[in-house]
């Protein structure tokens, strides 16, 4: 068993009470969690063969991305509503992608998000077998739910059947670090057919199902004129609601489908940063946490956002309820830390596993070095949390632990040459969007 001590940092858990050590120390044992506290404390009680100096620097819990698609065309796709942008952009990848350009976007995706301190993410994209192979090569986390689709005219997108077969192969593979979850892309391109036949297997196999809720008003509307009742409740109606579903965005939400979602126990990605870019709207963050819904950060794809950054979607989240609500008060900074770790965590029904810092959970863990003119003063507890969430940026994110293995160290990405990762993928991108703009499809 090897023990490593990460030790005389700023140790930010994010356990229920919110405690923060100052000067505090993380014993790692294998892939666990084996004590935190003061480091005086920890360092008479352990012998460590190895210790990570944190001092000057911030502990928190690995962040958790509650809804992400890999991909490719960041800042090729911009300055547009969302059911436009997906019909002159998005599709017209979509047709033209390969399996080889999936396991590029996959490379480059995951390495950006290890080097922003997220170690582990809800990805929805096509070919995931291939995600499953660098999720487990990176050593990161990772739900894997594939934009399954059956409408007419979305033949290149994967089927049911494809997303019990990429169940049967890599679910509870890596070491458990990799699952397998149901995917559905949204309404408009799945039949109530696949949202049943998905309500039945996800129970069958005791997994989770991840799909699109509603990111404009318009389409809102025209769904519920179409259904004859609100979007949420027509998935409520198909049955795959419940307490391992995670909707993204949910922005246009009337206060029987928050009770709807409360009731049923199903959980949000909300994804702030997404909907301001598509100037979708803003969701209705403290309303579903005063119902008790467990709320994530999601950043969404490079297309719509254009950063895998969890760091920036704390800001934003809290940014934009208090200027859309005109209330300073609304979402401070430790309710967006919690969002961004244990919501993501609770929604993945990985509570007991990861989320937080404490004794018994994996130890996915992000070092940051405060020691930066933007992150001063440093008063420990009292600022911590704000300047986390406000002020630092993901190029802060010095070391980061994911199972108790460094994925990051002194900011270089080690499981693979960073240069020869991004070498790939932009020749990658180029044929891509070549072939998409001459018709080639795939
Ligand atoms: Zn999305």
């Amino acid at each position: 068993m090897t023990d490593t001590l990460v030790a005389g940092g700023t140790v930010v858990t994010v356990d229920d009470e919110n405690a923060i050590h100052e000067d505090g120390a993380v014993l790692v044992a294998d892939d666990e969690i084996q004590d935190v506290g003061p480091t005086s404390d920890l360092e008479s009680r352990y012998d460590a063969d190895e210790t990570i100096d944190a001092s000057g620097k911030v502990v928190i819990p690995g962040l958790i991305n509650l809804h992400v698609h890999s991909g490719f065309i960041r800042g090729l796709a911009e300055d547009l509503p969302v059911w436009e942008w997906l019909a002159e952009h998005v599709d017209p990848t979509h047709r033209a992608l390969r399996r080889a350009d999936a396991r590029a976007a996959y490379e480059l995706c995951y390495a950006e998000m290890a080097k922003a301190g997220i170690t582990c993410a809800l990805d929805m994209y096509r070919y995931m077998d291939e995600a499953a192979e660098v999720v487990d090569e990176y050593g990161l986390r990772a739900v894997l739910s594939p934009y399954v689709a059956d409408r007419e005219g979305y033949e290149f997108f994967p089927s049911v059947e494809d997303n019990v077969e990429l169940l049967e192969r890599y679910h509870d593979t890596a070491d458990g670090r990799v699952k397998v979850w149901f995917g559905l892309e949204h309404i408009e391109y799945c039949t109530e057919e696949a949202y049943r036949r998905v309500a039945d297997l996800a129970a069958e196999y005791d997994v989770g199902i991840h799909t699109h809720g509603e990111e404009s008003a318009k389409k809102a509307q025209e769904l519920t004129d179409r259904y004859g009742m609100r979007p949420i409740e027509v998935f409520d109606e198909w049955g795959i609601l419940g307490p391992k579903t995670v909707v993204a965005h949910c922005v246009w939400l009337t206060n029987r489908e928050v009770e709807v979602l409360s009731e049923t126990g199903t959980s949000v990605a909300h994804c702030p940063t997404s909907n301001e870019k598509l100037a979708s709207g803003v969701a209705p963050v403290p309303k579903l946490l005063n119902h008790a819904v467990s709320v994530g950060l999601g950043t969404d794809g490079i297309k719509e956002n254009n950063r895998l950054d969890v760091i920036q979607e704390m800001k934003n989240a809290a940014l934009l309820q208090k200027v859309h609500r005109l209330d300073a008060r609304a979402i401070p900074g430790e309710q967006a830390l919690r969002m961004a770790t244990m919501g993501g965590a609770e929604a993945l029904g990985l509570a007991d596993e990861v989320g937080s810092i404490e004794v018994g959970k994996q130890a996915d863990l992000v070092v940051l070095n405060f020691q930066q003119p933007h992150l001063r003063p440093n008063f420990g507890a009292e600022n911590v949390v704000p300047n986390l969430v406000h002020a630092a940026m993901p190029s802060d994110v010095e070391t980061v632990l994911v199972a108790g293995d460094r994925v990051v160290d002194d900011g270089e990405f080690l499981p693979r040459d960073q240069d020869a990762i991004i070498e790939n993928y932009e020749e990658t991108a180029r044929a891509l969007v070549e072939r998409r703009d001459n018709e080639e499809w795939a």
